[in-house]
């Protein structure tokens, strides 16, 4: 079947379940995300969350045909690094298709 590709919230990893800012993050998104316009301040949040609270969770760059990324990695300075990071992060809680916008 083709059809418009399903665009369901990926399963969050484990180690959010065990953090509780993480667990707030996700039933607050969960709460929103019928609108996920109106979640773009949890959206952020939760990346930033992951970022400086589990580095070690974050995935690492994304090597199929992510647009961003090699973006990302050209700019090399430290602000791009922290959006980058925020940018792979999205992927543990986000369809990649909106992961994928920032
Ligand atoms: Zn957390
Ligand atoms: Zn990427």
């Amino acid at each position: 079947m083709i059809g418009e590709p399903v665009e369901e919230l990926p399963l969050p990893p484990p180690f959010m379940w065990s953090c509780i800012a993480c667990e707030l993050f996700l039933l607050r998104l969960a709460r929103k995300w019928d609108d996920p316009a109106g979640c773009f301040w949890e959206q952020l949040e939760t990346a930033r969350h992951i970022v400086e609270s589990h580095p070690g969770e974050v995935p690492p760059q994304h090597l199929d045909g992510c647009e961003l990324c090699p973006e990302y990695a050209r700019r090399g300075d430290d602000h791009a690094a922290d959006v980058w990071a925020q940018h792979r992060a999205r992927d543990l809680f986000m369809p990649p298709s909106l992961a994928r916008l920032l």
